[in-house]
């Protein structure tokens, strides 16, 4: 599908589906967000343990450097095999190297009924058992977690109903393609397996679509719910293998650090990609808020550093995270990373002082 990078997401979910196929990069912004800044950023969202993030799609671009040339990228081929792919080069580069004034993307088939679980987790780490054994079994699309307390925001916030009557600290929602006619019975003992383990104390499974939608809101509504509380976001990632590991380490220095701070967790945790937010007391100034949050953060990305993690999974480095991107990337890498920024745009036009600087 070749299109202008300013075509919503959404708009090209709509136009697969309308063609029988399927774009599976998919976030609470896609209504909103554009091809170009998907690109510009690599998104990932809810569906990348499946179809990987947006740099998987992307199979051609024209963009317009800095020195004002035109450059066309990969052409739409699946093999090319003629030495660097400038492409990739270009997403997650934030804008910074050209201006992408073109874009084809693959698209691909619908998944086959997919179904959605929520369970209620006795703890964080035992997302990780959770994962393990539905991955061994089904094709998931989707392993995502949140806090009881961002969906006690979001069924306040919205207006919906808590999806079952017990409560827990942390729910998995686990979204499943049904591949094969046994599919949903393997789920079922699945989940009774995991209700034998102790890792979970209750759940839910979609019997319909618009079922599966209401769960999958309790998820996506998190972001938007807790914007009015001028959140402090971190987009934090591990390697899968190490999630609760950093999860136990960086639950016990946060809840050290921020005693008085409401902490709200959520994210894809299946990939290792957590978001942790802290809400600002309604006293708290934004500035006095901003700077304590600014220096925990630091020893977040400290122990991020130990584990070989990264400062920003998804969201990209912008302003914000610019001053703590030497805890993810070497000295090394981020002097080849400015001289590319020379390379591509001599005069430093595009997007000045973001990501790095010049
Ligand atoms: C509620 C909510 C939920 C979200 N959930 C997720 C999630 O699950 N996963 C995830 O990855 N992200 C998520 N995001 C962030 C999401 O990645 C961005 O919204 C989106 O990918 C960026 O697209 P945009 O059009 O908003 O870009 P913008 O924010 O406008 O731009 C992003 C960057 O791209 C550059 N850019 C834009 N267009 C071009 C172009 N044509 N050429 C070169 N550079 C360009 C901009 O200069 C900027 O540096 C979420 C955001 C919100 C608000």
């Amino acid at each position: 599908m070749t299109c202008e990078p300013g075509v919503i997401t959404e708009q090209l979910q709509q136009f697969a589906d309308e063609q029988g196929l399927f774009y599976p990069v998919d976030f609470a912004s896609s209504g909103s967000s554009q091809l170009g800044g998907n690109v510009a950023t690599n998104a990932g969202g809810i569906k990348v343990i499946r179809y990987g993030l947006t740099r998987s799609w992307v199979v051609g671009m024209k963009v317009i450097t800095g020195e004002g040339k035109l450059l066309e990228l990969n052409k739409g081929l699946t093999k090319n095999a003629t030495g660097y792919d400038f492409r990739h080069l270009f997403i997650g580069s934030e804008g910074t190297l050209g201006v992408i004034v073109e874009l084809t993307l693959a698209l691909c088939s619908k998944p086959k009924d997919p179904t959605v679980l929520l369970l209620g987790l006795d703890s964080m780490s035992a997302s990780m058992s959770v994962l393990q054994v539905f991955q061994d079994r089904l094709t998931l699309t989707a392993f995502e977690f949140f806090s009881d307390k961002a969906m006690t925001h979001v069924i306040a916030e919205k207006g919906l109903k808590r999806p079952f009557s017990g409560s827990s600290d942390f729910y998995a929602l686990i979204e499943f393609e049904q591949v094969a006619a046994q599919d949903l019975e393997t789920a079922l003992e699945l989940f009774e397996h995991c209700l034998e383990q102790g890792w979970i104390s209750d759940g839910t499974i979609s019997q319909s679509t618009t079922q599966a939608q209401h769960l999958w809101r309790l998820r996506e509504d998190i972001s938007e719910t807790i914007s009015r509380f001028s959140t402090y976001k971190n987009d934090i990632s591990v390697k899968i293998s190490q999630v609760p590991a950093f999860l136990s380490q960086v639950d016990k220095l946060v809840a050290a650090a921020y005693p008085d701070f409401e902490i709200i967790w959520f994210g894809h945790i299946g990939d290792g990609n957590v978001h942790l937010n802290i809400l600002k007391p309604e006293h708290w100034s934004i500035a006095e808020f901003h700077q304590t949050c600014s220096q925990v953060s630091e020893r977040v990305f400290e122990l991020l550093q130990q584990f070989g993690g990264s400062v920003s999974a998804e969201h990209g480095v912008g302003l914000i995270k610019k001053p703590f991107l030497h805890y993810a990337r070497s000295a090394e890498e981020i002097a080849y990373m400015k001289s590319l920024k020379r390379i591509f745009d001599p005069n430093n036009v595009l997007n000045p002082g973001k990501l790095i600087d010049c």
